[in-house]
Parts: structure tokens; sequence; C-alpha cells
């Protein structure tokens, strides 16, 4: 069986956002906003390993492709580390 999760953390707590447009989506884990993935468990077990391993490097290079949004990576990046201290 496959799922609808979220390609960047691998989180399938993700909300549809603007119902016309069918791409836009929004991960209440890691705050991405785009178009989500549809993968079996097992993917999906992977993605999130992936992420908690690299989730530093992958914010970091999130940031050097938005560097207006320079402040609210660093934030979100805070965030993330508080939550995933607490897991
Ligand atoms: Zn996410």
């Amino acid at each position: 069986m496959k799922v609808k999760i979220c390609p960047r953390c691998g989180s399938s707590d993700i909300k549809w956002i603007i119902p016309q447009n069918w791409s836009m989506w929004s991960c209440n884990n890691c705050s991405f906003t785009g178009p989500v993935v549809e993968v079996d468990k097992q993917t999906q077990e992977e993605i999130q390993e992936y992420w908690s391993k690299n989730k530093k490097k992958i914010l970091a290079k999130t940031k050097e492709n938005t560097e207006e949004d320079d402040l609210s990576d660093e934030e979100l990046d805070e965030m993330l580390d508080k939550l995933f201290d607490e897991k």
C-alpha cells in the first residue's frame, strides 16, 4: 500500500492547502510546502531515517536556495532540534 508523504522529511502529517492546486501541500512536521510524493511504507521509513540524520544538511541546502528566508529557516532549524530532542 502506498502513502502520501512529505518528500523532505517523510512525514504523512501533510495537508492539502490549496484545493485549486493539487500539487501544493503543506507538511506539519518540517513546514515544507510543495508537491508530495507517494511511496510505500519502506521508502517512507527510509526517508524519515535520512531526514532525522541529515536534517541540518537538508535545511542548510534549502537555505541556499531561499536566501531571503534566512531567519525563518534558522527558526525552523531550532524548532526541529527541539522536536527531535524530545523524541
Ligand atoms: Zn515534512
